[in-house]
């Protein structure tokens, strides 16, 4: 495949109801969807899964935008690439922004899918034609709307419950759960509020039979975790932690973790997500695939990354309808009774609806 042209849209999504986890409170969505043309004239579709600041990673939208635009777009266009895994040795020179190089290496995947004819989970050794999924609920605050809320997804069919947790809102909410659904798979998600002096969250937490208890320390953090996890049975599962398979390697050397939590965009892409699949599973670790509020496109990526073959656990994917009133890909995503299947239609499988494309359009840059 040879790009001869790349556009970044910059969208802004409203959400149906506001996300709130303990590093902010989303009401719109912005994001950025990279299109990348062949010289066939195919053209593949991607995702860079940032926010507008540096909250949940260094990255930002203005800094994805600065990257692509003066470094990676360059780098690829009008030059001959045979599969997606070369985009990392054209950019070597580009350090870190791993969200920003993952939405190209997505268009490059979609693309190269579109070329042979293949789904794109194929294309990545994918093992099922099915994912499960959880569902992740935000910090609600209020016990009663929580409680209501897990009800909802249960009956929805989805394969575990998440919740987000912070100071303050930690132990009563999981307590009420148990009080109220008994054993029902439940596990939590920290978000890096807490640091070693907590522990005692943590000792109590062991008492409910989570699943997991997900980040509870620093994001940079790997080694406090290993001390963590080992005064703890409860497996700790390491997600902004992990930000490329040497992470990966450390954690799992160090026992930090039982369990990682793998955002493609986050570790650099779908290739990265691979190798750390492998490795982990090697060493027993099981992964599963969470994400990032992603549109269609990127979602598409998730439920792909979703059939490998160490995912042990139900995914953070859910339907489109769940964030956004309408998508901007046909068809929507649909999770039903928990599952979510990748189409077999060669690439991502999905259209992007070019109408509600510049609907969301805040802005949009060409690159040739
Ligand atoms: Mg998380």
């Amino acid at each position: 495949m040879k790009p001869i042209k790349v556009t970044l849209h910059h969208l802004a999504l409203p959400l149906k109801r506001p996300f709130q986890t303990s590093f902010g409170k989303y009401v719109i969505r912005n994001t950025i969807i990279v299109e990348v043309e062949d010289s066939s004239g195919e053209v593949g579709w991607g995702e860079v899964a940032v926010d507008e600041g540096p909250w949940y990673s260094y990255e930002t939208l203005k800094t994805a935008m600065h990257i692509i635009g003066d470094f990676i777009a360059p780098a690829i266009i009008r030059k001959e690439l045979n599969d997606p895994t070369e985009l990392q040795e054209k950019i070597r020179h580009v350090r870190g922004h791993r969200i920003a190089k993952a939405g190209v290496e997505d268009a490059l995947w979609d693309l190269y899918s579109k070329l042979l004819g293949k789904p794109l989970y194929k294309m990545l050794g994918g093992i099922r034609d099915y994912v499960e999924c959880g569902v992740s609920i935000g910090i609600i605050g209020d016990m009663d709307m929580l409680i209501e809320s897990v009800g909802k997804y249960l009956n929805e069919g989805y394969k575990r419950i998440k919740i987000k947790i912070k100071h303050g809102w930690d132990v009563d909410p999981v307590k009420e759960i148990r009080k109220t659904y008994g054993e029902i798979p439940l596990q939590v998600d920290a978000n890096a509020d807490y640091d070693l002096e907590d522990i005692e969250v943590f000792r109590e937490l062991d008492n409910y039979n989570l699943i997991m208890v997900e980040q509870p320390l620093s994001y940079d953090d790997i080694y406090d975790h290993s001390i963590l996890q080992s005064e703890i049975k409860t497996p700790v599962c390491l997600d902004e932690s992990i930000k490329s398979i040497y992470d990966a390697k450390a954690a799992i050397k160090l026992g930090s973790c039982r369990i990682i939590n793998v955002k493609p965009p986050r570790v650099g892409g779908l290739l990265e997500t691979i190798k750390i699949n492998n490795y982990a599973e090697k060493h027993g670790v099981g992964i599963w695939i969470g994400g990032m509020l992603e549109t269609g496109i990127g979602r598409a990526r998730l439920i792909a990354a979703g059939t490998l073959s160490n995912v042990k656990y139900p995914c953070d994917i859910s339907s489109s309808s769940r964030y956004y009133e309408e998508d901007i890909i046909e068809p929507e995503w649909v999770v039903r009774d928990g599952i979510i299947n990748p189409l077999s239609k060669a690439g991502i499988g999905v259209e992007v609806v070019e109408e509600r494309l510049n609907k969301y359009l805040v802005e949009r840059k060409v690159y040739r």
